[in-house]
């Protein structure tokens, strides 16, 4: 069948015909038959260049040999077992060897439990209600983090979906990103303030990246304050490089979440901080958190072998930094909107500067980004398919591959 018959019956059996809203492509997406390193074949027998990578985990690639052969010696040995593996050391070592703020995780399912998890702990060691999210950072689709980005700095969450009791989320306060002082403000007036959560970098708007010293400043308040600072590093982890946005910038969440890259494209999740915080998660405290596939053997392989790779591999974020340099070049020679890039991601955004926050990325010409995004389809380039979501590269985007990106940039921007 082809993707838009597919996708005619796929609109019988699931909401919208999607399993996640954002693949909703209109007038229907392209279903994929087959994926290998750095392209995708859809079932119409196209063939992609993919700047999406499952929206950030594959870093490494589609079906990279070292991690299938890792998770293929795994399936011989089972895939899930409801008990302690010596996987969980070893993934749990990596990541506290790596981010100097980090002494314990707990591995969970998906990101989105990570940062659900995080607030819980948040409030259950301050003994605070409410939490400060950043406008337009995003989380996970959890009731707590599902609030519209307000008009105001300060303003009382509203709920972005139905069925979301509007008394919890009346609890989840935003500050603008990037302005240090509404955050300070907004802390010096409410006392019950248990967590400030954010993206280091945005990643789901963007990237949008911080100012001079703005995390630096933000741990400064928060530490001031009382107030847990945790680090969404879900799309940051690995991505900018061993140690995530913590070690880039050299700031120390209090908790930080992950997922994404830690499963190398299996399903995963992770929170770690520091150890008098963590050591409140059950069984060793009163923070309940518990899940079936918490720690499977299949996705901790995943996670293992790539972050390994990873390790051994360094010159892979100065090769993908290099490659979104050069996009950006061919980007920036466009004179139409404005290009911004931190390691492999990276984004033209159809606006005259750099957006600094979420106010200003919704100033983009979204007409604009939507002809652009289709021509570059349509040029055999596969972008997330919204301005608000970040795009990406992988290790195995080979430099053919970018500068097929690059050219297509060049054929599209100056259309
Ligand atoms: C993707 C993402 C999440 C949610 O992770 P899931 O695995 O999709 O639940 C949370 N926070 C950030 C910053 C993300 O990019």
């Amino acid at each position: 069948m082809k993707s838009s018959e597919l996708f005619a019956r796929a609109k019988t059996l699931m909401p919208g015909g999607v399993s996640s809203p954002v693949r909703a492509i209109k007038p229907y997406p392209f279903y994929v038959e087959r994926a290998a390193g750095s392209h995708l074949t859809t079932v119409d027998g196209v063939d992609l260049i993919d700047c999406c990578l499952g929206y950030g985990p594959l870093i490494l690639g589609h079906a990279n040999p070292h991690i299938r052969e890792a998770i293929e010696r795994q399936l011989d040995k089972g895939w899930l077992y409801g008990t302690p593996s010596p996987l969980e050391l070893d993934l749990a070592g990596i990541i506290t060897g790596d981010h100097p703020g980090i002494d314990m995780v707990r591995f969970v399912s998906s990101g989105s439990e990570a940062t659900m998890a995080a607030i819980r702990l948040a409030r259950g060691y301050t003994g605070k209600q409410d939490i400060v999210k950043v406008e337009g950072g995003f989380h996970g689709a959890h009731d707590a983090v599902l609030v519209k980005a307000g008009s105001g700095a300060t303003t009382l969450g509203v709920p972005d979906s139905a069925g979301v009791v509007a008394d919890l989320v009346a609890h989840t306060r935003q500050v603008p990103y990037n302005d240090a002082g509404a955050l300070e403000t907004l802390l010096s007036e409410n006392d019950d303030i248990a967590a400030f959560i954010l993206e280091p970098i945005m990643g789901n708007i963007g990237p949008v990246l911080p100012g001079d010293d703005y995390l630096a400043d933000i741990r400064e308040i928060t530490a001031a304050y009382d107030v847990l600072l945790i680090f969404d590093e879900v799309i940051t982890g690995y991505r900018v490089g061993i140690g995530g946005a913590e070690v880039l910038y050299g700031v120390k969440p209090d908790i930080a979440t992950f997922g994404k890259i830690i499963g190398g494209g299996l399903p995963i999740g992770a929170f770690g901080g520091r150890r008098d915080i963590m050591e409140l998660v059950a069984p060793a405290g009163p923070v309940y958190q518990a899940g079936t596939f918490n720690g499977n053997p299949a996705s901790l392989t995943a996670g293992i072998a790539t972050l390994r790779y990873l390790h051994d591999h360094p010159e892979v974020y100065r090769r993908l930094d290099d490659a979104t340099r050069a996009i950006g070049e061919v980007a920036i020679d466009a004179r139409q909107g404005s290009f911004v890039r931190i390691g492999s991601l990276y984004k033209h955004f159809f606006r005259g500067a750099p957006p600094r926050n979420y106010q200003e990325v919704k100033e983009c010409d979204t007409d604009a980004f939507s002809r652009f995004w289709k021509a570059m389809l349509d040029a055999g380039i596969f972008l997330p398919p919204s301005q608000f979501e970040t795009n990406f590269l992988s290790a195995a985007h080979s430099d053919q591959d970018i500068d097929e990106i690059a050219d297509a940039y060049r054929l599209c921007l100056f259309a």
